[in-house]
């Protein structure tokens, strides 16, 4: 069966700015912040969307949030046809915000298109939707310490039929949900050995739709037995470690940072890859290394390894405070957040601009247009 052509738009094509649709204005002057915000709970007041179909994106519109209509019969629906992206505009102490690594959000988004045959989403499409959402909410992100306006890009097919190629017509959007700083304690979390999340040649280094569906069953048997995430063992022996179902892992040996060496199969966080320049600046070893289970639970066993760890965009750096397995025998780490807690200081200064950001991490959201 002939491969569908993967369709690219040119990355920085010129194109014609987004229209701002009635009512936005209005919603965000009505909105009012909850006290409480958990992370995804709340919804921004305005929602961005382009189309593409026949070949080309076009213009993209800012409008109040609200539901969207989608064919019953689309692909997205039905084959996983959708990959997204996760990043936060910080609003600390200053009246307009700015985003942290926007580009490699960017990037992976792209990578994720093409591993499905999506189209790929232009570098200036992305950043047109992410400064027009956060712009238009600038006003209502919480400017706490922690807290901050989540962004959740995402792409997906809207095509019906169930020959299986790809859509011929597809939609991009941001939707927006202010977050609380991530505070729930150390995480608990189980290993799981039976379920495999990812596999090497399949969409686990992307963010596909598709990767997390696998790992649900585990997740809500975690949540039940009173744990808050899953750990992921390789697809082949399961012995080598992975990451946990949206986070990736780190562990302290000696002085040193371990974390497992990007497989194919784990996604490459950015949080991770900043926690290890971070690291490095700060003069701590870091090994990226293929990192047995077994040999995690050993060293904390024997005190070799004094704490781990969790990363990602939506928890930024997470202490561990258990290992779980199915039959109930935990492993405790004797340290929880001491190397974690020095890392996430140092990673949320500088998302948050409380710090010099060497390594030219953040961005301005831009100034939407003069009216
Ligand atoms: C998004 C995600 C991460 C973290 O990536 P960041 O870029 O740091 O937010 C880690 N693992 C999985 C499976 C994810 O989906």
């Amino acid at each position: 069966m002939a491969r569908p052509k993967p369709t690219v738009t040119p990355a920085g094509a010129a194109r014609q700015a987004y229209r701002v649709a009635p009512g936005v204005a209005e919603a965000v002057a009505r909105y009012v912040l909850p006290e409480r915000l958990g992370f995804g709970l709340v919804t921004a007041p305005v929602m961005y969307r382009a189309d593409w179909a026949e070949g080309e994106w076009g213009a993209g519109t800012l409008t109040p949030y609200g539901m969207i209509e989608i064919a019953p019969g689309a692909r997205a629906l039905h084959y996983s046809e959708l990959v997204f992206e996760g990043l936060k505009a910080y609003r600390v102490g200053r009246d307009w915000p700015n985003l942290f690594r926007p580009l490699d959000n960017w990037r992976r988004l792209a990578r994720s298109a093409e591993r499905l045959a999506m189209p790929v989403v232009p570098e200036a499409l992305f950043l047109e939707a992410l400064d027009a959402v956060a712009g238009a909410c600038a006003p209502v992100i919480p400017g706490r310490s922690g807290q901050a306006l989540y962004l959740r890009p995402f792409l997906f097919g809207t095509e019906s039929g169930y020959l299986l190629r790809n859509s011929t017509t597809f939609s991009f959007m941001v939707i927006a949900n202010p977050v609380e700083a991530y505070a729930s304690g150390a995480l608990r979390v189980t290993i799981e050995r039976a379920d495999v999340r990812a596999a090497v040649g399949g969409v686990g280094a992307t963010k596909a739709a598709a990767n997390y569906a696998p790992s649900l069953r585990a997740s809500s048997a975690a949540l039940a037995r009173g744990y808050t995430v899953a750990l992921w063992l390789d697809a082949r022996e399961h012995r080598l470690i992975q990451e946990l179902s949206g986070m990736n892992l780190f562990a302290v040996f000696g002085g040193a940072l371990h974390t497992p060496s990007l497989d194919g199969a784990i996604l490459p966080g950015i949080t991770r890859d900043s926690l290890i320049a971070l690291a490095r600046d700060q003069g701590l070893e870091v090994v990226e290394r293929p990192l047995p289970i077994d040999e995690l639970l050993a060293a904390i066993g024997d005190g070799r390894c004094s704490e781990v760890f969790a990363c990602g965009t939506a928890a930024i750096v997470a202490p561990i405070g258990v290992l779980a397995e199915a039959d109930g025998r935990e492993h405790a780490p004797r340290a929880v957040d001491v190397v974690a807690a020095r890392l996430r200081e140092a990673l949320l200064a500088i998302q948050e601009r409380r710090a010099p950001d060497p390594h030219g991490w953040t961005r301005d959201v831009a100034r939407p247009p003069a009216a």
